[in-house]
């Protein structure tokens, strides 16, 4: 497949915000590609080249890309930068130098997806002496065949910015669109009310209108022909079964027009989609890789995903919490449940194999080499030959029997020196998750049988590995004394877990209920995403560098939508490094993926995730966030301030805009 039909699809999601029609185009670009290539375009739509589990990532800076531009245009490097200040974006720079140049030249060789990915994945790996004349050079030679708008994005994929807003969910919707086209195709039977009618030619249409396709998110059209003159007055809303070789469909009529000897038909198919989107996003939440479920998917295996299991090395998306006001409100939405110590440390997500041990992150990076003590723990203490468990590393104070605050735990984060750390700051990982073990998908089994089957796993006298402390609660007042016990040992709170859920991997459910200590009339802190800043005035002007502008993710559309302009909070040093930080990401324009009607002196790609504290949540006439909830009215926190860097949140786990509202709920209840 040529590269060209998928810069077209992120030149349409620059230019549209309908989400409908870009998951339609991606359906459509998906049913037009080889399998073998399915894999790699998935990759690019997400803006990586493999899964965050295997750490290659692409970041070329400026100078080599306007070294690769200056090649390919011919432009002095002068020129380039000058043209790029106007723009404010290199990968439309290189677009419109590249315009003129290719107006001269005909000898273009189309790009092919493949050829694209295999230079940005060498480019990503070349290491070592000359790599830096090797990376500019191959990708010099993908500009010298690329057709402006493919250079455009080209640059903006090495760049890592092509975050334009094609999120995990739109690539499952299209997925989904496309297993719905793949069963009607060459369906060669139609039931309906009026009896069953052989039909021939069956294939998808796909629509360039959006508006066609208005509240028909599950709806697919075809094109067929047959004999159906009985059916040609069938009413809106009619029943049809299509049955193919690859199965059947059951959807309402939304349309049914006659051309010729050949018939159009719009179907709604609510059951089924929602089946296989589920089906799809579980297989993916199991495997943190959307690359293989698309893979497997458009090779005409979706129904494979049914049954996926978790396997070894392959991180699993994690479960998140819930949040409630008080111990009376959890046992009345829970009942009778096992309550856990809230540990402040990493999350740590463990694969073991025999001795092979791998961690990862919250955001199933790949951690392993940053905690020898661990690894080697695990082998020592943990009886599973095979087993994925989660747990919290925190650093402990033997003596004292008490845990350390956070601040101390993230000390062991580092690149250097890591031996030395880790034997100055031991960790303890307190486990509270079982996911699999020898040969066992624990994620569907209920929460007490994964629990207990972990405690099994821990060899008595383990030093290092221990179960989270918990009890079983039956009300109010016992959970009460378990979460104050929990605070005064220096724990952020309690996580209450329904006794009969599966493990939600993925998604934030009530399945887990987390009480923190108290935030005043707020609920809880709050990950915001920044999306822009401001120059300092007076003392601060010095830094250049007075706040920044925050926001939450809709992740329904895809959208940050402001929520606050955070300005305190800041030490001196820290305004230094944000300012150096955003100065990397900032852009001319409003990225199509943010919402706000503020504007910051500088737009930035939304990409680092802060933790603030804030009195309260108010309604806002000014902020975008939670509009959709609340008539004209957004929210916004009142009188935010810094409290840390979120590293291990990407910008889609921020907050989002339906959690701020559920917060502002709970909030009026305080
Ligand atoms: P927070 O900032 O409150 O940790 P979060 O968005 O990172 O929030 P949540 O889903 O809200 O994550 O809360 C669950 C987090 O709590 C987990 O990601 C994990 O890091 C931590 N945690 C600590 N102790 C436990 C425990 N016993 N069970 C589950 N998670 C725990």
């Amino acid at each position: 497949m040529r590269f060209s039909q998928l810069a077209d699809v992120f030149e349409a999601m620059e230019k549209t915000a309908s989400r409908l029609m870009l998951t339609e185009r991606l359906a459509e670009v998906y049913y037009n590609a080889d399998p073998t290539e399915v894999r790699r375009l998935t990759y690019l739509c997400q803006g990586i080249l493999v899964p965050e589990s295997q750490g290659i990532q692409i970041g070329i800076g400026d100078k080599l890309a306007q070294m690769a531009i200056s090649r390919v245009s011919g432009k002095s490097i002068g020129q380039i930068e000058a043209a790029y200040r106007d723009v404010g974006d290199l990968g439309a720079t290189a677009g419109t130098l590249l315009e003129r140049k290719a107006q001269s030249t005909l000898l273009h060789e189309d790009l092919s997806i493949k050829k694209v990915y295999d230079n940005f994945y060498k480019i990503a790996t070349s290491s070592g002496s000359g790599s830096q004349d090797l990376k500019i050079n191959l990708l010099a030679e993908l500009l010298a065949n690329a057709r402006p708008l493919e250079a455009k994005h080209i640059i903006r994929f090495v760049q890592g910015s092509l975050r334009l807003g094609m999120g995990e969910s739109t690539i499952l919707d299209a997925l989904s669109i496309f297993w719905l086209c793949h069963i009607s195709k060459d369906a060669t039977a139609l039931k309906s009310g009026a009896g069953t009618f052989a039909i021939r030619n069956c294939a998808p249409v796909f629509r360039k209108e959006a508006a066609e396709k208005k509240g028909e998110a599950s709806s697919i059209e075809l094109s067929l022909e047959g004999d159906l003159a009985a059916i040609e007055d069938a009413k809106k809303g009619a029943i049809l079964d299509l049955k193919s070789k690859a199965g059947s469909l059951e959807g309402e009529l939304l349309r049914l027009t006659k051309n010729g000897g050949k018939y159009t038909l719009a179907l709604q198919i609510l059951a089924e989609k929602r089946v296989y989107r589920e089906r799809f996003e579980r297989a993916y939440s199991m495997r943190s890789d959307l690359g293989e479920v698309a893979q497997t998917v458009c090779s005409g295996d979706g129904n494979s995903l049914a049954g996926i299991s978790p396997r070894v090395f392959s991180p699993i998306r994690p479960a998140l919490a819930e949040r409630l006001l008080s111990p009376a409100q959890i046992i009345e939405k829970l009942g009778k449940c096992s309550v856990e110590g809230k540990y402040d440390g990493f999350r740590l997500q463990i694969h073991k194999k025999g001795r092979e041990v791998k961690i990862f992150s919250r955001k199933e990076e790949p951690m392993t080499h940053m905690f020898p003590d661990i690894v080697e723990a695990v082998g020592d203490e943990f009886s599973a030959k095979d087993a994925i468990f989660e747990g919290e590393a925190i650093a402990y104070d033997e003596p004292q029997n008490r845990f350390l605050p956070f601040q101390v735990t993230i000390q062991r984060k580092r690149k250097h020196g890591i031996g030395q750390k880790a034997r100055e700051i031991p960790l303890r990982l307190f486990a509270f998750e079982l996911l699999y073990a020898d040969g066992k998908d624990y994620t569907n089994v209920p929460y007490e049988e994964r629990r207990m089957e972990l405690e099994k796993l821990i060899r008595a006298g383990a030093s290092t590995i221990a179960p989270a402390d918990r009890i079983i609660c039956k009300d109010a007042p016992q959970l009460q004394a378990f979460f104050e016990k929990c605070l005064q040992e220096g724990l952020e709170g309690i996580i209450a877990k329904d006794l009969s859920a599966p493990y939600g991997a993925g998604a934030r459910k009530f399945a887990w209920i987390k009480l923190k200590r108290s935030y005043g009339k707020s609920v809880d802190t709050y990950d915001v995403v920044i999306i822009g800043y401001y120059f300092g005035k007076g003392k601060r002007a010095q830094f250049e560098f007075g706040g920044v502008l925050t926001a939450v993710y809709d992740p329904e559309m895809q959208k940050f939508r402001s929520i606050a302009k955070v300005g305190t909070g800041f030490s001196e040093e820290q305004m230094g490094e944000f300012q150096k930080a955003l100065e990397k990401l900032s852009i001319k324009e409003k990225p199509n993926s943010v919402d706000s009607e503020m504007t910051p002196d500088v737009w930035v790609t939304p990409k680092i995730v802060i933790e603030v504290n804030a009195d309260e949540i108010t309604r806002s006439p000014t902020h975008t966030a939670g509009r959709a909830q609340g008539g004209d009215e957004g929210f916004a926190l009142r009188f935010p301030r810094l409290i840390s860097i979120r590293k291990d949140k990407r910008p889609e786990d921020a907050m989002t805009e339906s959690e701020i509202f559920e917060m502002f709920e709970l909030q009026q209840q305080k």
